[in-house]
């Protein structure tokens, strides 16, 4: 596993438990999004009407199921959470939709992996709070139509591209996350290093948060780790050193990429010269699919500048050679 993973690991849903924040305001960063819900949530209040319908996308870990049960609970109604691939049939999603109480929050992690028939089953459902089952089976069946108490679907993903344009269309309310600065970040460590009961100086939380890709959730992984340094080896204060000791110790580097990051890199270099390469090529050529490189590894080294897209396929730049400690290539020094 790896240790910048952004995915959850099992052991550590009981403590994620412990340091989700709960309300808005322990929400930190992400002010545009904020500022928004909070508009968007009192205004549903004050009509006495289920919000409307809220899509939010942005890599694994930024806060997209935590984001959703703070709305719920500043709602002040119940969230059930299910996701994409776990509704199998329609029935599924019927009898959760039915089961909701006037104003609950749906939430659906992964909402671009509905099949298309469960898809359908959900636009009535989200417009009109109607849905059509169909009971029996040949000649005897027959659609009938059921009332669902008013609800709000808070769908999630990692790419909005990847959902189809009417699923899209039917959510009023858009949010896009971004990666955290690490001024956000350093924040998020020292709040969650309070809760865990672990000490933590400034300079050791900024540390922390410089090397966590902008992601939550890798923070809080990342501080668990130097906690553990930190009692073991160290005085159990979390200071500057025994930061850089416990990430030296995960093999994290001071840009936050672990093997996977630096290998994505290399392999690009010696294999295929820097670039452009193919998606496929690539994860062929590190044996990770697709999907773990469009979702979690591209996205941070884009935003950061060691990669970039073009039209022929991923590049990457002089920072990378750098970063590895190579000379970068300069373009077309190899025709001389
Ligand atoms: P996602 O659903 O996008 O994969 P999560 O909502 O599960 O991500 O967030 C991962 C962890 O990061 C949470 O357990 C939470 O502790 C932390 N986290 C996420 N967003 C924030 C935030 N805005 N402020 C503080 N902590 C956060």
């Amino acid at each position: 596993e790896r240790i910048v993973s952004p995915e959850t690991e099992l052991d550590e849903a009981q403590l994620e438990a412990s340091i989700r924040p709960r309300v808005l305001d322990e929400y930190l960063g992400q002010h545009p999004v904020r500022e928004q819900m909070k508009i968007y949530i009192e205004a549903a209040k004050r009509r006495g009407e289920a919000m409307d319908h809220v899509l939010i996308f942005g890599p694994p870990g930024l806060g997209k199921t935590t984001l959703s049960h703070v709305i719920a609970n500043e709602l002040g109604v119940n969230l059930r959470q299910t996701s994409g691939p776990v509704i199998e049939r329609a029935g599924d999603l019927a009898a959760l939709l039915t089961n909701l109480q006037p104003h609950d929050v749906l939430f659906v992690d992964e909402i671009h992996r509905l099949s298309p028939v469960v898809e359908e089953i959900l636009y009535p459902a989200m417009e009109d709070y109607q849905i059509d089952i169909m009971i029996g089976e040949g000649p005897a069946a027959r659609s009938i139509k059921l009332d669902l108490p008013p609800f709000t679907l808070i769908g999630a993903t990692t790419r909005a591209g990847l959902l189809t344009s009417p699923l899209r269309d039917r959510f009023g309310i858009v949010q896009r996350l971004e990666f955290y600065s690490p001024a956000e970040l350093t924040q998020i460590v020292r709040r969650s290093a309070k809760i865990l009961g672990i000490a933590c100086d400034a300079e050791g939380a900024a540390e922390i948060a410089k090397r966590s890709r902008g992601t939550p959730r890798i923070a809080n992984r990342l501080l668990r780790r130097a906690r553990d340094f930190a009692q073991v080896k160290a005085d159990g204060v979390i200071t500057l050193e025994v930061a850089n000791l416990a990430m030296l110790m995960v093999k994290v580097d001071a840009e936050g990429f672990d093997e996977l990051d630096r290998r994505l890199l290399k392999t690009m270099i010696d294999n295929f010269d820097g670039g452009p390469v193919g998606v496929e090529s690539l994860a062929a050529a590190i044996s990770e699919d697709r999907g773990t490189i469009e979702d979690v590894l591209e996205p941070y080294l884009i935003q950061q500048g060691f990669l970039v897209r073009t039209a022929r396929g991923r590049m990457v730049t002089p920072k990378a050679w750098r970063h590895l400690g190579l000379k970068p290539k300069v373009p077309g020094e190899d025709l001389f």
